[in-house]
């Protein structure tokens, strides 16, 4: 996480009026969330006019059948398939390989994940979680191939296992960085030319995307590009940015002779209709969770859906519900670090503190913690009380951990903290005694 925040801030560091685009990113974003319905007209319109066929899906399982029945109307064995994170929200590939279709990920963070059976824990590093070690054991077991020890030997086998694929496969599947409402353009962008295979060389393409994703002109493309790339991996731009503008012509040398656009809801609309709106600015750079001390230390897994990070935190409740995952926007410490490097200024710990509302509001937390913290606020409303508290709670503290200073098992709702780890005992002394001690001494 320190290379991706420092790579970052490199990158950011040589575009002097960085501040500026962020602003201009911000204003794209929003102009777009108030006008969504007519850019995904219009981009219906111009993608229509150069062949290409427009899905409207309202949900995941809707995302699962339109591509199912695409593929099995045109008789489709083999789907290649480069990264989607709505392919993840839908379960896309555990679907079409229940109907018996062959998919294969190419990417190769996401080929990784597949052939170890897991999901992403990082937006645009899925794999960040494995070690060089991890992944040349994978290979050696899965390859059935001598080990390998460097990173390009491993990308090399890596490549030669999905060359047959890539020139086998019917169909591709790819998600969608952005669609251009005037041109009709699906834009990719990607590090590895993955995602230039596999919309170029099946003779079905498949695209799948959020309705969020639309943005009005090449022009406003240049300005979020900008400042994704930098954001995301601290490159001034990536080695592959490609827009996919219709079927292949009679004139074209590759190109799909199909090519479909499968544009999806699965409950943005209910978030643009509420106050957390601002969520769906992001441009899925992930430089929110390469700066997140929380993140840093759990991982992209513990935060139990698609995606991890603070924008995590404010999408995961708001699609799938505070009652499920209420506990999410705790999960940060709300230092602003997600806010500060957010390229369209998404104010994610201020929507965070709003679903932490919510949930108090609708008395989502557990009756114990509310008691708790309002027996709390009662206390720190009263300070001699509070200088009590604190004191008589600090000698217990210090009395529990006894000769080891270890406390090895705290009481009733706290014990879950005691439960992986020891606590070291604190000294005995309230903070306001040590402060009046240090002072004492002029420290
Ligand atoms: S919320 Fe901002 S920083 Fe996080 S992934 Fe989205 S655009 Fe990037």
């Amino acid at each position: 996480m320190a290379r991706m925040s420092g790579v970052r801030a490199d990158a950011v560091a040589k575009v002097p009026n960085f501040e500026e685009i962020r602003t201009a990113g911000a204003a794209i974003r929003d102009r777009v969330l108030s006008n969504l319905d007519a850019y995904l007209f219009q981009f219906e319109q111009a993608a229509q006019a150069r062949g290409v066929i427009v899905h409207w899906a309202e949900t995941g399982t809707d995302v699962n059948r339109i591509v199912r029945d695409i593929a099995q109307q045109n008789g489709v064995k083999k789907i290649i398939k480069s990264k989607s994170m709505l392919g993840e929200e839908s379960s896309l590939n555990h679907y079409l390989q229940e109907a018996g279709l062959d998919v294969r990920e190419t990417d190769l963070g996401e080929y990784i994940l597949q052939i170890s059976g897991e999901t992403p824990s990082h937006i645009i590093a899925p794999a960040i979680h494995k070690s060089k070690e991890d992944v040349g054991e994978l290979f050696e077991r899965v390859h059935q191939m001598p080990r390998k020890h460097t990173i390009p030997e491993m990308c090399r086998e890596a490549r030669m296992m999905l060359r047959p694929h890539f020139l086998s496969a019917d169909m591709g599947i790819s998600g969608a960085n952005f669609l251009i409402a005037e041109t009709g353009s699906v834009v990719i962008v990607t590090n590895e030319g993955n995602g230039r295979m596999t919309t170029t060389m099946p003779r079905i393409h498949v695209a799948i995307t959020g309705i969020e994703k639309v943005i009005p002109t090449l022009e406003d493309l240049s300005v979020l590009l900008r400042l994704l790339t930098r954001s995301a991996t601290g490159q001034a731009t990536s080695n592959y940015i490609s827009m996919l503008t219709g079927v292949r012509g009679p004139n074209d040398s590759d190109g799909p002779e199909q090519m479909h656009v499968v544009i999806v809801d699965n409950h943005r609309t209910e978030l643009l209709a509420s106050d957390m709106r601002e969520a769906l600015r992001c441009i899925r750079c992930g430089a929110c969770m390469n700066h997140c001390p929380v993140y840093e230390v759990i991982g992209g897994h513990t935060y139990g859906w698609v995606y991890p990070g603070p924008i995590g935190s404010v999408l995961t409740p708001s699609y799938v519900g505070l009652e499920k995952a209420g506990e999410l926007p705790n999960a940060s410490t709300l230092c602003g670090a997600c806010a500060v490097v957010c390229p369209v200024k998404i104010p994610l710990p201020d929507l965070m503190r709003k679903l932490r509302e919510k949930s108090f509001e609708r008395k989502l937390r557990p009756a114990s913690e509310r008691l708790s913290m309002r027996l709390w606020g009662y206390v720190a409303a009263r300070p001699k009380l509070y200088a009590l508290a604190t004191k008589l709670g600090a000698r217990m503290l210090q009395w529990m951990g006894g000769e080891d200073k270890l406390i090895h098992k705290l009481p009733g709702g706290l014990k879950e903290w005691t439960n992986g780890r020891d606590m070291p005992a604190p000294s005995g002394k309230t903070f306001r005694e040590l402060y009046a001690e240090k002072k004492a001494v002029g420290k």
